[in-house]
């Protein structure tokens, strides 16, 4: 192989404009047929991606500290406990909302904020198909009926014109997904729930410091959940936080984490709920874990920012779309290929991009929500749907289309990025990208 035929990555990042100027003084070759000499590792090439991005520190000292002053409690029951306060204190310093309820995960959050709006049997409930299936689980644990709206292009959150136009008189709220910590369309969102007196539940699982126009993540719809599971911003292995201002369902986010009662006197069950508590060491991991989050949410951000930036101008690709003004945290970052812009299918460019050294993955989930077996065959309890037996809902999950999420899901490269990867690294993989997509345009 010639030294010339390599680009090499610092051609690639200065961008199109000066090398067609710098190529034109030269009366070198065109840019593209330059581009196409450069040869891919997948071919024997030169690596785009040099460097690896290493491994991450999650926990250390804060997190010890914490769990030696837990250690010295007597009990570690959630109720009054020092470190669930401690916790909570540290949440509404970043997500100012009066009433806070921890518990064991986000899945539980959601169906703590689901039954606290209310929502019973054959209610509907509108939100995204891409995502994680605790989304749902609490609404059909209640007996309502998901109902799946489209995506954006480049958002992958929710369509509010899409959402709008599944609304039924059965409909009682909305679940509101910031994909990927992505901030969803939340002022069109909120205006769409009020005029039809929706709930507007925020699932900021994968959100942990997002903003949205500069409020915090979880401020602007009714009800905020979040997820502390492992693979999230920040974790104590398992947990969740369900916050609310509201005081129509403020006051129920306790009763519906913990069996229905009222901790503050005995008894008290007007509702009828199951135990979903968080205990002491996941809080104090937890309290611990949020003295870290604005690090981390400033990083990855920047990080994501700066992928967008340098992949925006490549032809067939569409980069993940983010409001100017919005804070996206990039639990993972998500482009699109647009497939008659090349001449490989999505498992080849990600074939390519892999030998390059960058470390992307086809898709997300494997199926829009609607499409996994247990919703096509509306078998939720003991294989059957007693809503639908009951003739309270005609939903047919065979017959749900989602069309964006579908193509979403079959055209999505996810790049992975966490808070101790360098600028240059994610240079490389922009450099990577704009290799394989030059390589392979139509
Ligand atoms: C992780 C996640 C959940 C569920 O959280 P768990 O703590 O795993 O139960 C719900 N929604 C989204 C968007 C998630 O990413």
């Amino acid at each position: 192989m010639h030294p010339s035929d390599l680009i090499s990555r610092r051609e690639f990042v200065a961008g199109t404009a000066s090398l067609l100027a710098a190529g034109a003084a030269l009366g070198a070759e065109p840019q593209g047929e330059s581009h196409e000499k450069s040869p891919l590792a997948i071919h024997g090439g030169e690596k785009a991606v040099k460097q690896s991005f290493g491994s991450r520190a999650r926990w250390g000292e804060p997190e010890r500290k914490q769990l030696d002053a837990m250690l010295q409690q007597s009990s570690l029951f959630y109720w009054q406990g020092p470190q669930t306060k401690l916790l909570i204190e540290r949440f509404q310093a970043i997500c100012p909302l009066k009433y806070v309820q921890t518990c064991s995960s986000g899945t539980a959050a959601l169906h703590i904020a689901v039954a606290a709006a209310g929502i019973g049997p054959g209610d509907e409930v509108i939100t995204s198909p891409v995502t994680d299936i605790g989304t749902v689980i609490g609404v059909l644990f209640q007996q309502a009926v998901p109902v799946f709206a489209d995506l954006g292009e480049g958002t992958y959150n929710l369509d509010v014109k899409d959402v709008e136009r599944r609304i039924t008189p059965k409909t009682k709220a909305i679940i509101a997904v910031h994909l990927t910590g992505n901030p969803c369309d939340l002022d069109a969102l909120k205006a769409l729930a009020d005029r039809h007196k929706l709930v507007l539940i925020e699932d900021c699982a994968q959100a942990w410091g997002a903003k949205s126009r500069g409020r915090p993540i979880g401020t602007v719809g009714h009800i905020a959940c979040f997820s502390l599971q492992d693979s999230k911003h920040i974790t104590c292995g398992d947990g969740g936080v369900v916050a609310s201002n509201d005081e129509r369902f403020g006051p129920l986010l306790q009763k519906f984490g913990d069996k229905g009662g009222d901790r503050r006197k005995w008894g008290g069950h007007t509702v009828f709920a199951t135990n979903y508590r968080m205990s002491e060491p996941q809080a104090a991991v937890a309290a611990a874990q949020l003295t870290r989050l604005e690090a981390i949410a400033e990083k990855r951000s920047k990080l994501g920012n700066l992928l967008t930036e340098k992949i925006r101008d490549i032809k067939g690709i569409i980069p993940h779309e983010v409001h100017p003004e919005d804070r996206a945290v990039y639990w993972f970052y998500m482009f699109r290929m647009r497939p008659e812009a090349f001449r490989c299918n999505r498992s080849q460019f990600v074939k390519a991009l892999l030998a390059e050294g960058a470390s992307v993955t086809g898709g997300y989930i494997g199926v829009p929500l609607y499409g996994e077996p247990v919703f096509q065959n509306h078998a939720f309890f003991a294989g059957r749907w007693p809503v639908k037996e009951m003739g309270l809902t005609d939903m047919d999950f065979t017959k749900h289309k989602c069309p964006e999420a579908e193509a979403i899901l079959k055209t999505g490269i996810r790049v992975p990025i966490y808070e101790n990867m360098t600028d240059d690294y994610i240079l490389e993989v922009a450099a990577a990208i704009r290799k394989v997509a030059t390589y392979y345009a139509v």
